[in-house]
């Protein structure tokens, strides 16, 4: 590895106070890459059951799948949008062997109640932290609860690699059988494909602002089906597929980007913390709810989750006013429009998730986001969008 990726670990390690022998991280062009390689170094395959919420991107379930296990999904507590610790015994079967636990927006996961059942149960936990970066809870760091840890770069995460998934491994058996993976099968990105990234980290910090925002993503998603963009999934992705050089490695422009962005990582989560203190004294005002936290709870907000009665006329309008307001997530396996079944979920199987993803939308707290802008977008919220009466 180069100077980049050594500074890039280094940094990591330094953040999440690991001691560098046994606490090995791993860079990957994304981070359902990062989860496929823990799923599949634990040994996880057909007759396996891997537990998650049903309140997740479409890509968590379809590591697991592309094993041959098969994903069984957990309705989420409403008031923090992650799994209820209370579903754990009454779902439980002994083909369960694996939980992945996301921290959703940034907030924590209430991990005691957690790591107490799968302890008793010997299952090992698997955190997913593509939208939790910094938070805590019990003042212990998101990512250092589980057996491993994932972490994603993509272009709406705590930081940006231009897409690019990280690999915290607590466990040094599973550290040791995760490089061997990766030494035997671990594909390195062609020139064509390290090219197209290293353009697109360019254009995305030059180009996207609160503003342009919406049409770029536009143009990005159709650049991304013709192929000439690296989108986030292809499209084979949504109907179960294995992708085309699915278990590939980050390119070095993303790995540079990863060491840049944690040089600054204080600043960006000092800036969403402001931005977040901002929405919970505007809100109220404004007549929305606000994120209720527990006094153990210290999240970083990713994004800041807003329930709304009128989610998909706000979201509309947001695009015509060129308002940063974002649709995570739009159904229990994001993005809309998934045949669910495919992914072995039921309508109606994780009630308190649908119903979220027809309420929540979320609001921006990236360090791009000025305190002006996020002004704007309360402003915004205050005259377009329809008040949520009931929660739960
Ligand atoms: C984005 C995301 C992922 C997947 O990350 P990629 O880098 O796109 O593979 C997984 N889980 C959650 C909760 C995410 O938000």
């Amino acid at each position: 590895m180069d100077t980049q990726g050594w500074k890039y670990k280094h940094l990591l390690q330094e953040f999440f106070l690991l001691k560098t022998e046994s606490n090995i991280n791993f860079l990957f062009a994304r981070g359902r890459v990062a989860l496929f390689a823990a799923l599949k170094s634990l040994g996880l395959g057909a007759g396996d059951d891997i537990l998650m919420a049903g309140y997740t991107c479409l890509v968590v379930p379809t590591a697991a799948i592309l094993l041959g296990a098969r994903p069984v999904y957990l309705d989420i507590d409403p008031r923090t949008y992650n799994i209820d610790p209370g579903q754990l015994d009454i779902q439980y079967t002994p083909a369960f062997k694996a939980l992945i636990v996301q921290h959703t927006y940034g907030i924590p996961c209430r991990m005691d109640g957690i790591l107490a059942w799968a302890a008793s149960r010997h299952i090992p936990i698997i955190e997913d932290c593509c939208l939790a970066f910094g938070s805590k809870f019990q003042g212990k760091l998101c990512g250092a609860f589980g057996t491993a840890a994932f972490f994603s770069g993509q272009w709406n995460k705590p930081f940006s690699t231009g897409l690019g998934g990280m690999l915290i491994v607590h466990d040094e058996d599973l550290s040791g059988k995760i490089q061997s993976l990766i030494d035997r099968e671990l594909l390195q990105p062609s020139w064509a494909h390290r090219f197209r990234i290293w353009a697109q980290i360019h254009l995305y910090e030059r180009l996207v602002t609160p503003k342009t925002t919406p049409w770029i993503t536009a143009v990005y998603r159709g650049l991304s089906k013709t192929g000439l963009a690296v989108g986030s999934s292809t499209r084979g992705e949504y109907s179960g597929k294995t992708p085309k050089n699915y278990f590939m490695a980050m390119t070095p422009a993303q790995v540079k980007k990863g060491a840049r962005e944690m040089e600054r990582i204080e600043a960006n989560i000092a800036h969403r913390r402001a931005l977040t203190r901002f929405y919970e004294e505007n809100l109220p005002s404004a007549g929305f709810a606000t994120v209720e936290l527990q006094p153990d709870e210290d999240p970083v907000f990713v994004r800041y989750p807003v329930r709304v009665a009128n989610k998909e006329e706000l979201l509309a309008a947001a695009f015509r006013h060129g308002v940063e307001i974002g649709s995570w997530f739009e159904s229990p396996l994001h993005p809309a429009g998934t045949d669910l079944e495919k992914f072995h979920y039921r309508p109606g199987f994780c009630p308190k998730s649908e119903k979220a993803a027809r309420e929540v939308i979320n609001l921006p707290t990236h360090p791009r986001v000025s305190p002006a802008e996020a002004a704007r977008v309360v402003e915004f919220l205050q005259r377009h969008g329809k008040v949520c009466l009931n929660r739960g």
